[in-house]
């Protein structure tokens, strides 16, 4: 009957996503023209910005790497077409609101207001948030079994997924290390960054939450279970940076890749006898909550505080719990395995 719920509830997700997926706002026509006046001239009335002063010769766009301007004309390139682009925005929201419309989206993002220059300053703040967080986590997780915790003879700790949540942790630092740089300079780059480093997060997880639900502590099953699944996540991840970055497809990706881990954990959980399975509980049930907010997605309140900047916030408390559930893992298997010793 659960299954029957999450299926309906993937079904309405993926519907939603694909719908999201189109910009009104740099539809519009009255944009455009904005954006293409300001690149050429440099100016919006009498705003004008000194990036967009490119060179006489203009810049030779075909052409291998090492045959282009260098690159410094490429980042004022960029800053020329963002600024543009914002300004434009912001002109065409003031006349939107004065005739007593909503705002709308522009490339696929809400009209933010910049602060110092960071494009979505809240969710700058919460992915630092979460960044901390899982710095905290690791750290307390590491302190524990190699300070705490008794040691074999060779020093290694008696936790058989100890390497395998230090690796995840690297991988969630790298990740909201390149979340925050991304919601703060959205170019090619950083976006490019940002998601494969969220997908290598997603499909790892995926793997550790196999080998952790099924208790698969030996070493052949553990490469059968991860190496297909590392295949595919690499080669999305190639195909994302070098082929084409498909919003939809990549959506659908994460999707199933977050819906198989939580329904993995949350039916770990519900037949376990871990003593800390409520902390999977609260992980599961309110980390899937919040991917509602990925789906009711809507426009920054004051221009800040949108519905994936509510999403990063409400992902610090959970890391919180996430890694006390580690620790009490590591803790509850470390002591089984001792007991099984004497
Ligand atoms: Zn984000």
């Amino acid at each position: 009957m659960i299954t029957r719920y999450w299926i309906a509830f993937i079904v309405v997700l993926s519907c939603l996503l694909g719908v999201l997926d189109a910009s009104a706002g740099d539809a519009d026509p009255r944009y455009r023209a904005c954006v293409k006046k300001c690149e050429e001239t440099g100016c919006i009335g009498q705003r004008c910005f000194p990036q967009c002063k490119f060179s006489s010769e203009g810049v030779s766009i075909e052409g291998p790497w090492y045959m282009q301007e260098p690159l410094y004309m490429r980042w004022k390139q960029w800053d020329c077409q963002s600024d543009c682009r914002y300004y434009c925005m912001l002109d065409r929201e003031k006349e939107r609101e004065a005739s007593g419309n909503g705002p709308v989206k522009y490339h696929g993002k809400w009209p933010f207001k910049r602060v110092y220059g960071i494009q979505e300053p809240l969710s700058v703040a919460f992915s630092a948030l979460n960044l901390a967080m899982h710095f905290h986590g690791w750290l307390s997780f590491f302190i524990l079994l190699y300070y705490k915790l008794p040691l074999k003879q060779d020093k290694k700790a008696y936790y058989e997924y100890a390497s395998l949540w230090h690796i995840y942790g690297l991988l969630s630092l790298n990740s909201w290390f390149w979340s925050a740089v991304f919601h703060s300079r959205d170019v090619d780059l950083t976006e490019k960054l940002d998601y494969s480093s969220a997908v290598a997060l997603l499909g790892y997880s995926l793997i550790l939450a196999i080998l952790r639900s099924f208790n698969v502590r030996n070493e052949a099953a553990r490469v059968m279970v991860t190496a297909p699944l590392l295949a595919f996540v690499t080669t999305h991840i190639l195909y994302l940076n070098f082929y084409t970055l498909d919003y939809g497809w990549n959506m659908k990706v994460c999707v199933v890749m977050v819906v198989a881990q939580l329904l993995l954990w949350a039916i770990w959980a519900g037949v376990t006898h871990h003593p800390s399975r409520w902390k999977l509980w609260v992980v599961v049930v309110a980390g899937a909550l919040a991917m509602l907010l990925e789906i009711y997605d809507f426009p920054p309140y004051q221009g800040f505080l949108d519905a994936h900047a509510l999403w990063h916030a409400t992902t610090i408390p959970l890391t919180y719990i996430w890694w006390s559930f580690i620790r009490d893992d590591a803790e509850f298997l470390s002591s089984n395995l001792l007991k099984k010793t004497k």
